[in-house]
């Protein structure tokens, strides 16, 4: 069942236009691009379902994705950008048919220099650091999804990730260097963007400009190690996470937290915690062993398993099991287990995790993701529990909330709901001057008139607020 809204003539037209270009009307194929990872929220089982393309494009370089994005603009055809399509909330569904233009085609590294990299946006984040590394350099964070991830999509619709814990979020100021964006106009035009302006752009879900090429920072590419390491209680593995973050001569790129019964639920790692134990997952560089070594004796706790990056005996890298990996492996327990993207607050940060671990041992065990953000060291992560109801999520956001915590919707496929990306005036202006004819992620940016799907998916959450405001 298609929602397009789009002219049958229209859509015929858009075909002849795209000639040799890549494209599809077969069914099967538009339910798959029209989908992302979206299936992990209960709540967006129901709310996405039936949202589905009325075409899939897929350019095979930014020549043809001029092409494309010219004849959408001139046949007035709703579009969605697709990259890796890992996204969790939604924000990579098309709302109101139209075409999918999968961007995957649109890659390469475009110019490495001294502390940056630039790359067409369909490349997969992993073949960036691929082919960076061979000079001694790396991405200073990356998701946990890199090896399927394009950066474009990151950088739209992903927000952290390994290296968080060291240099803070995509958002943070000098994490991103430039974005170029394709306006979409009968004659799209290339804009760049650079300093503080990049985030009227990062994490908007491809609302106000298709990301064509970024710029971003690079950092030296150390012997990294995986560690696995177990905690007899929770306090002392939270009192090893927030130590280790705070220790800024410590090389580390991820600690990761996960209480007690957690570790069981990862039959890959479970061998290496002894039961009843709690675990972080960490990567540290080799030179920082010593002092991680220190650290882990100093909190009572003792390292399972170490290995080189990508030399564990469980066949992927250990970051496939943190970030929005975990919860992956979570539901392969039980596909009812949900948490909530809560951010801890920074100045109290410790007492602050203790006090919800002591209140929300009834509603379940407690996954963390240390992240630097704004300068300050938090956390995000909520209580692992079980769907039951919209409304039970709702009572979960606002216990948060009152315990302290700031709280982003990932159960919403709209900025609005979500919280996560302030839409001010400054990005509202931007779309109009990329995007004249409103056809990109329709249903997704806080300018919709009619929002029936953020009002269905609104939880009670305030969001996230951030220091740095995108300047107006
Ligand atoms: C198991 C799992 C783990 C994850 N871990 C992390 C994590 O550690 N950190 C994190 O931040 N996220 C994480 N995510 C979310 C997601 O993987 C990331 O956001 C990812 O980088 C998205 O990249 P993608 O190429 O798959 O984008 P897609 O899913 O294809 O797109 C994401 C959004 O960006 C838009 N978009 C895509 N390309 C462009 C473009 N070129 N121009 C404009 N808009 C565009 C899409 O329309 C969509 O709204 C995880 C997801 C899963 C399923």
């Amino acid at each position: 069942m298609s929602v397009t809204t789009v002219d049958p003539g229209s859509l015929a037209r858009l075909a002849e236009d795209l000639g040799d270009i890549t494209h599809s009307s077969e069914p099967r194929l538009l339910r798959a691009k029209s989908r992302d990872r979206f299936a992990q929220s209960p709540i967006l089982r129901e709310v996405l379902r039936g949202k589905i393309a009325d075409i899939y494009i897929a350019p095979g370089s930014k020549a043809e994705l001029r092409t494309v994005v010219a004849a959408c603009a001139r046949h007035r055809i709703p579009i969605t950008v697709r990259g890796g399509g890992t996204a969790q909330f939604g924000q990579g569904v098309p709302l109101s048919g139209g075409a999918v233009v999968d961007v995957t085609g649109v890659t390469g590294i475009v110019a490495q220099r001294l502390g940056t990299v630039r790359a067409l946006c369909g490349t997969l984040v992993a073949d960036i650091d691929a082919a960076i590394r061979p000079t001694g350099w790396e991405l200073r964070m990356h998701p946990s999804t890199t090896r399927q991830a394009t950066i474009g999509g990151y950088l739209a619709g992903g927000h952290a990730g390994i290296g968080s814990c060291h240099w803070g979020i995509l958002r943070d100021r000098g994490n991103i260097t430039a974005i170029e964006v394709m306006t979409v106009e009968e004659e799209p035009r290339l804009v760049e963007l650079v300093g503080a302006d990049v985030n009227t752009v990062h994490h908007a879900y491809g609302a106000n400009g298709i990301i064509t090429e970024v710029e971003l920072p690079t950092a030296p590419a150390w012997t990294w190690q995986e560690l696995v390491i177990s905690f007899p209680d929770f306090a002392s593995a939270a009192r090893f996470s927030v130590e280790i973050c705070r220790s800024e001569g410590v090389l580390k790129k991820l600690v990761s937290l996960h209480a007690d019964p957690l570790p069981t639920y990862f039959p890959d790692l479970a061998g290496f915690v002894p039961p009843g134990h709690a675990m972080v997952l960490a990567m540290a560089a080799e030179q920082s062993m010593p002092d991680v070594e220190d650290l882990v004796r100093e909190c009572g706790g003792s390292i399972g398993y170490r290995c080189d990056e990508g030399a564990g005996v469980y066949d992927c890298p250990l970051y496939e099991f943190t970030w929005g990996h975990s919860m992956m492996h979570y539901q392969r327990l039980d596909r009812a287990f949900i948490g909530l993207l809560a951010m801890f607050p920074a100045d109290t940060l410790l007492e602050s995790i203790m006090a919800v671990h002591t209140e929300f041992a009834a509603v379940g065990p407690m996954h963390l993701e240390m992240k630097r953000f704004e300068g300050g060291l938090s956390a995000q992560g909520s209580p692992v529990f079980v769907f039951e109801s919209q409304e039970q999520v709702a009572e979960m956001t606002t216990r948060l909330q009152e315990a302290g915590l700031s709280i982003a919707n990932t159960h919403t496929p709209t900025l609005r709901a979500s919280g996560m990306k302030p839409w001010a005036e400054v990005e509202s202006r931007f779309k109009r001057m990329t995007d004249p004819h409103g056809l990109l992620a329709q249903g997704k940016s806080d300018d919709e008139k009619e929002d029936d799907i953020s009002a269905s998916t609104a939880l009670p959450n305030s969001g996230w607020s951030y220091r740095t405001a995108t300047p107006s």
